[in-house]
């Protein structure tokens, strides 16, 4: 009987869950998919140069699926519900009062033309939306055509991202900076745009990733 209804259901409704395919809440992401991604304790996961990265939770799952999903299989509005989860689990560490101004990494210009988006600037957006937020895009530029990181091993990625990013102090304004990325490996990324941004005087600066994989894991995709 439940399934005879959830089939008309299906029919009158056109907007299929992404992950169980389910269309009764007419909605890109249900709620049950949503309320399955587990999220991590709220400390950093790991520090650099005594800057803290958190990440929300594992590169598992649902939340796996989705970051592909707007990556490789161009399904955009997922951005929102990347950015929600995040926005929640970020709040339950610094609370309503605080102000950051939010800094996607960074894609090359050439990946850029590729893939015709950032997701990660998909992701800004949205948080800007939920958190009144500034985005600034303008900060660092990915100035190297770095090659596929899950390809290296930790020494080679290191290498591989030396002097990767440039900062435009001009367009700082004195925030607190967010730089928020998908997915946390070893930090490689994370650590040469911590150093890139101390070097240039800035030190007012959280990670905030969306996942982060168990152990050493390199072969991301
Ligand atoms: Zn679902």
């Amino acid at each position: 009987m439940l399934n005879y209804l959830i089939k008309i259901l299906d029919f009158v409704y056109k907007k299929k869950c992404y992950f169980c395919s389910s269309s009764y809440e007419n909605t890109i992401m249900c709620q049950r998919c949503y309320d399955a991604i587990e999220e991590l304790p709220l400390y950093p996961v790991l520090t650099i140069n005594g800057i803290k990265i958190y990440s929300c939770c594992y590169y598992a799952k649902e939340m796996q699926k989705l970051i592909r999903g707007i990556k490789y299989h161009n399904q955009k509005e997922l951005a929102f519900y990347q950015a929600k989860f995040m926005y929640e689990y970020f709040m339950k560490i610094v609370g309503e009062s605080a102000k950051y101004t939010i800094v996607p990494v960074p894609l090359h210009k050439t990946r850029y033309k590729q893939r015709k988006y950032n997701h990660m600037e998909l992701v800004a957006q949205e948080l800007s939306k939920l958190s009144g937020w500034r985005v600034n895009t303008l900060l660092i530029e990915r100035i190297k055509d770095t090659k596929p990181q899950y390809k290296l091993k930790k020494v080679e990625r290191e290498e591989n991202l030396k002097n990767a990013f440039k900062v435009y102090t001009d367009n700082y304004n004195l925030d607190n900076l967010l730089i928020i990325d998908d997915i946390l490996t070893t930090g490689s990324t994370l650590r040469e745009i911590i150093t890139s941004l101390q070097k240039s005087g800035i030190s007012k600066i959280t990670c905030l990733t969306t996942t982060t994989v168990c152990g050493d894991a390199i072969n991301i995709q």
